[in-house]
């Protein structure tokens, strides 16, 4: 399974648009926004 990460926060995400708007909302405020980071998925990569 793909999955896009933010390489702001590091959380993974199912699509790249939930992606690009976590990082976008982390540079910014430089904290998370639950109504984004609710979409996150656990990733089974170590990295
Ligand atoms: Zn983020």
């Amino acid at each position: 399974m793909t999955t896009f990460r933010c390489p702001v926060c590091g959380l993974h995400y199912p699509d790249a648009t939930l992606a690009e708007k976590c990082a976008a909302w982390c540079r910014t405020h430089q904290s998370c926004n639950l109504a984004i980071t609710r979409h996150a998925v656990a990733s089974s990569e170590s990295s």
